[in-house]
């Protein structure tokens, strides 16, 4: 018999959150997209001299229940594409629940085998559906951001540790100069990333891109050409934020290959393209790479926040990382999640990736890349066929980048209006974008619950909006 630990209210407190969380998503679909108030309205709900004594826990939840839902941006509604943000998948949401219930620090196997091992479960089912080297070692942090970072300074420690330093004793001062190569297109991420690890702006060698955002290797080939001998690190991307562009990786890890270069794939989102037959081509060759980056929250529909790093030496990545095992550089197969992250204490977020993937199933997993993918080709299909509307770019993948009017200044002013007027309606919620020079209405077709009626539905409350401003403007 357990011995009950909870307190008046707490039991209650339970249900109470498990039930508003039901009714929350189970109401979204009809509610407005954009949050009813604005922030100093919610300051104004909540701000309060911190109470002297406490309150219950169903008392807390209570208020917290009743007085939140008008402040929050529908980002599981299935028109909603704002921002590439995956739509929380019921079974990780709540598994999430289980796992803050659990309450289990997560950084040892040891102290908490359930979730490390679903978390090894995890790193198994994610290399075998992206079909990379099954042997990678796996570390799950906040995001891609952070997961990047995590790459990086995997790949810095690494290709010194290969050209004769010991960064991790000896730090950085006086280190063989590293070499690293980023595409012009890439996400701000990776330049935050490299940054923070040490490596100057001017230091990196930005490839130019083509017309999809895409590093051209030719340029790539021809800058590696001209570098010193020395350390090198090439990031490739999978996914432009814009246009969904994917590096061609194939012929960027010839280019890696004959340097004896570190390639890192930052595929926040398009790395997912490598699931399914008729995307694979785009992202051919990138199992070759040393190292990748994938979101659970984003395209996986994992609950925030959930940022994937895989490394195929997982040696290198313990010794990068780890808190122990660079003492103990044997014993890495059985290392401990602390060893793949920047965290020690840390939520045992791979049980959420474990709940999701059990849901879907490889098949239902496939299944969602493509239908996001076939939406967003129907949905720029439709807008291209009105007048005025341009789509900037391919849309090989989930991304529409949407341009109003003629280029310039009256077409940017007009795109700005139709965004603004389109989210203010609520029946579908893009995001903003600067693609070509030119400002627009980024479509992202990111969540599991999107169907051809909501694409339709959506496409018809943008073409509207355009045509009343077109009107107006004329
Ligand atoms: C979203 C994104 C990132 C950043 O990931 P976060 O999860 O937002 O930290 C990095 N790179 C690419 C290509 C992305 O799309």
């Amino acid at each position: 018999m357990t011995k009950a630990r909870f307190e008046k209210g707490d039991e209650k407190a339970f249900r109470q959150a498990a039930d508003a969380a039901a009714q929350y998503r189970a109401a979204l679909i009809d509610a407005p997209i954009r949050p009813d108030r604005t922030f100093a309205d919610k300051l104004a709900d909540f701000a309060e001299d911190l109470p002297a004594g406490g309150t219950s826990s169903d008392a807390v939840i209570a208020e917290l229940a009743d007085k939140s839902v008008d402040g929050l941006a529908d980002s599981c509604n299935p028109r909603f594409f704002g921002y590439v943000i995956g739509g929380g998948h019921p079974a990780g949401v709540a598994a999430d629940m289980l796992v803050a219930a659990w309450n289990q620090n997560s950084p040892m196997t040891e102290f908490t085998p359930t979730v490390t091992a679903l978390e090894e479960v995890a790193r198994r089912w994610l290399l075998e559906l992206l079909d990379l080297p099954r042997d990678a070692s796996m570390g799950i942090c906040t995001g891609g951001t952070t997961a990047n970072t995590t790459a990086l300074t995997v790949a810095r420690t690494e290709m010194l540790r290969r050209a004769g330093w010991d960064a991790e004793e000896d730090g950085l001062f006086g280190a063989p100069a590293v070499h690293v190569a980023v595409g012009a297109e890439c996400h701000s991420a990776i330049q935050a990333g490299l940054r923070q690890i040490g490596f100057g702006a001017s230091r990196v060698h930005t490839v130019p891109a083509d017309e999809e955002g895409r590093m051209r290797p030719d340029a790539l080939a021809d800058i590696v050409a001209g570098l010193p001998d020395g350390p090198t690190i090439i990031v490739a991307q999978a996914g432009n934020i814009n246009s969904g562009g994917i590096d061609p990786i194939g012929a960027i890890a010839d280019v890696a290959e004959s340097r004896g270069a570190w390639l890192h794939v930052d595929g926040a989102f398009g790395l997912w393209a490598n699931v399914h037959p008729e995307l694979r081509p785009q992202i051919e060759g990138v199992e070759r790479a040393d190292s990748w980056v994938v979101d659970g929250h984003k395209w996986l529909q994992v609950p925030y926040d959930c940022g994937i790093v895989l490394v195929r030496d997982m040696a290198a990545h313990a010794r990068a990382m780890g808190h122990s095992a660079a003492y103990l550089p044997n014993s890495v197969s059985a290392a401990d999640p602390v060893d793949f992250v920047p965290e020690l204490s840390r939520r045992a977020r791979g049980v959420a990736v474990w709940a999701t993937l059990k849901a879907f199933g490889a098949e239902g997993v496939r299944d969602l890349i493509i239908r996001n993918c076939r939406l967003a080709r129907r949905m720029a299909g439709r807008l291209a066929a009105e007048p005025g509307v341009n789509i900037l770019n391919r849309v090989d993948l989930n991304q529409v980048a949407v341009a109003f009017g003629p280029a310039g200044e009256t077409g940017d002013q007009l795109t700005a209006a139709v965004l603004a007027r389109v989210q203010a309606e609520g029946i579908c919620y893009p995001s903003h974008g600067v693609w070509h020079g030119r400002k627009t209405l980024r479509l992202s077709l990111s969540g599991y619950l999107t169907t051809e009626e909501d694409a339709d539905k959506s496409v018809d409350a943008i073409i509207a909006a355009w045509r009343v401003l077109k009107n107006e403007a004329a």
